[in-house]
């Protein structure tokens, strides 16, 4: 099979919304009078960011996921994605098990794949995702405004919320990685939120009229909340108990203290829950007059979201228990380069 083919047979399908998809040297998009066009890119690269075994169908689900997270995380609705690949081998049950979780998710978002490159090397995965987002008054001095969602508009008294549960995809994370057992049960679940994550779409089209700042949680809560606070100048507290209330595997380590002997238990918790990447929930802020808003906008997306702490002018995040006693914060949140 050669790239051509490839690409015809697995990766090229109608593209109604697009003007121009897959085959011309550029994909063309309208975008709507008023609207704005977001544009987030992501690389997956195997060994990585995923283990070179995993289920291929995951991959493709997980490859476009990451990057409708950050649509969502701007409040901006996905209109279409390209698709960088290099493969070592042109595999064709590898390729149809990864483009039906890519196609799967691609048709749930009606996002359309309008093109990309193939070519072959290690394996490595990077989409580009194109959405829409209203336009809003130009600024003081003509520059154009947004209704996009910012890490930078966080306000001193803005409560602080995340959406879902948090900590799990460490949990699966750990466990992969050898340091943990879990029971069959568990590990089952929480395996879903590592390798299924849900992007909150429709949260963040709920919120772009009531969020002051939103980040989606790729990195870790206190990493990816840090970018909200110094990109809008401000500090934080947060009630750990109550965002580690979050881990939907809570009841798990209430019952496990034996089995960790790395960790004990609480520690590893809170390590899942202030460290763990890969949850793609949001975490955002919104002054405490628009709380009804906020509910409303999680009953609207069919998605829960927690009050977790408030922004204060400060710098730096702070952590307090069910008590309000200071906990020390050393959760480093992921990074590439970090030595
Ligand atoms: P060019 O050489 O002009 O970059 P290519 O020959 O690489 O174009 O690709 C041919 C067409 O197939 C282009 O429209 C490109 O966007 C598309 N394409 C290539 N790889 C992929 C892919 N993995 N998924 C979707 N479209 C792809
Ligand atoms: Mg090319």
């Amino acid at each position: 099979m050669g790239e051509f083919e490839l690409i015809r047979r697995f990766f090229t399908r109608p593209t109604p919304k697009a003007v121009v998809g897959v085959g011309d040297d550029c994909a063309v998009l309208q975008v709507a009078p008023g609207m704005q066009m977001a544009i987030s890119t992501d690389m997956l690269v195997a060994g990585r960011h995923f283990f070179h075994d995993v289920d291929p169908r995951s991959l493709g689900h997980k490859a476009l996921a990451v990057n409708l997270s950050d649509l969502a995380a701007c409040g901006a609705r996905p209109m279409a994605f390209t698709l960088a690949l290099a493969l070592p081998e042109a595999n064709p049950a590898w390729l149809q098990a990864f483009s039906e979780g890519l196609w799967a998710l691609a048709d749930s978002h009606g996002c359309e794949l309008v093109g990309g490159d193939t070519t072959q090397g290690p394996l490595t995965i990077n989409i580009t995702v194109f959405g829409e987002v209203p336009a809003s008054q130009p600024g003081p001095t003509g520059q154009p405004g947004t209704q996009a969602l910012l890490r930078s508009g966080a306000r001193v008294g803005d409560d602080i919320y995340v959406s879902g549960h948090l900590g799990d995809a460490r949990l699966a994370l750990e466990e992969r990685l050898g340091h943990i057992e879990l029971p069959p049960e568990v590990r089952a679940a929480v395996s879903r939120r590592l390798d299924w994550p849900t992007p909150r779409i429709a949260l963040g089209l709920a919120l772009r009229a009531v969020a002051s700042a939103a980040a989606d949680i790729s990195d870790g809560l206190v990493g990816d909340l840090g970018h909200i606070l110094d990109q809008s100048g401000v500090g934080a507290t947060i009630n750990a108990s109550l965002a580690i209330e979050l881990i939907a595997s809570k009841s798990y380590f209430t019952r496990a203290e034996a089995q960790f002997d790395q960790y004990n238990s609480e520690q590893l918790m809170r390590r899942c829950v202030f460290s763990g990447g890969d949850d793609y929930e949001l975490v955002f802020t919104a002054s405490p007059h628009r709380r009804s808003a906020v509910l409303a906008a999680s009953a609207a997306a069919a998605t829960p979201v927690t009050r977790i702490g408030q922004i204060e002018r400060a710098p730096g995040l702070r952590l307090i228990d069910a008590n309000a006693q200071p906990m020390t914060n050393t959760f480093a949140s992921f990074d590439h380069f970090a030595n």
